[in-house]
């Protein structure tokens, strides 16, 4: 294997990376719109073709692995969970395959982005690590002893869809008070503009901390629930380091006040594991879909 090829498909960007396999190093680059209102077919044929633009300029098969903002079923190769709506209940692995004429290795985006941040990111040098992206949903992704962990049905690192309020609000999986549904950037804004009227980005909220009771009081909810939440997931799973992608990674608070309200809930008397921010930005999926092939 000389080169990889990787694809993060976001629900309004598509990034295709052509990389050199090893040492890793990015020989070309593409990004486009997705497309999801043209439909499943207009997705498919669009990365197929930007694949084998790069196929094309090689003189070898490229590895190739794509990210999806979903999980694939392991019995049935069908996408389940994505908010890429089209993709739902597609044997989107198998279709992009026969399309590129390439095999090509299907995973779930939060995963890619664990991947890629404990091999090249704030990860190296740590065995087991957990990834968590805090963005318009809530996703995570497990390595463990430097490989990827998917789990016996493909769902490990779905923390976003376990309830921590089974009287809060309903998700949109069905349960009631997911994780997501408190601490996605998405859920930040929503109890923004639930508690003063208007609609704000978090990145602009988090400013008015100073000034704007209703920012204030949006920001506590969201460390608290933090708190709760990473707590959780480190006692279940004991990781040697969790790192934060997604929007609100970029809370500096989270690495003070989060982390004090994490050490608050955990089981143990002192809270050793690093809560880090990720290093490799928003190029973490695609870097860990061309890395995908040997996971
Ligand atoms: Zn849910």
């Amino acid at each position: 294997m000389k080169h990889r090829i990787g694809i993060d498909l976001g629900g309004t960007k598509t990034e295709v990376i052509l990389t050199r396999a090893n040492p890793l190093e990015v020989v070309d680059k593409v990004r486009v719109p997705t497309g999801q209102e043209k439909g499943y077919h207009f997705i498919l044929g669009q990365i197929a073709g930007l694949v084998q633009d790069f196929w094309a300029r090689l003189d070898d098969d490229p590895v190739v692995g794509i990210g999806i903002p979903g999980t694939i079923n392991p019995k049935t190769g069908l996408v389940r969970n994505a908010n890429t709506q089209c993709l739902i209940g597609q044997p989107f692995g198998q279709d992009l395959a026969e399309a590129i004429g390439l095999p090509v290795r299907v995973e779930n985006d939060a995963n890619c982005f664990a991947l890629a941040e404990a091999r090249f990111g704030a990860g190296k040098g740590y065995k087991n690590v957990m990834g968590i992206i805090l963005g318009t949903g809530m996703g995570g992704g497990l390595i463990n002893e430097g490989h990827l962990w998917v789990g016996a049905q493909g769902i490990a690192g779905e923390f976003g869809h376990s309830t921590i309020n089974f009287e809060g609000p309903k998700c949109w999986c069905g349960n009631r008070g997911c994780l997501e549904v408190y601490i996605s950037g998405t859920a930040a804004e929503a109890n923004y503009q639930k508690r003063s009227g208007q609609f704000k980005k978090l990145a602009e909220i988090y400013p008015l901390t100073g000034e704007d009771p209703h920012a204030q009081a949006t920001i506590q909810d969201y460390i608290h629930h933090f708190g709760l939440g990473m707590a959780n997931l480190i006692s279940c799973y004991d990781p040697d380091i969790v790192i934060l992608g997604g929007g609100a990674s970029n809370l500096p608070l989270l690495y003070t006040e989060g982390i004090e309200a994490v050490r608050h809930h955990i089981f143990n008397d002192e809270l050793d594991t690093p809560i880090v921010q990720n290093q490799l930005g928003d190029s973490s999926g695609v870097f860990g879909a061309a890395l995908l092939a040997d996971s």
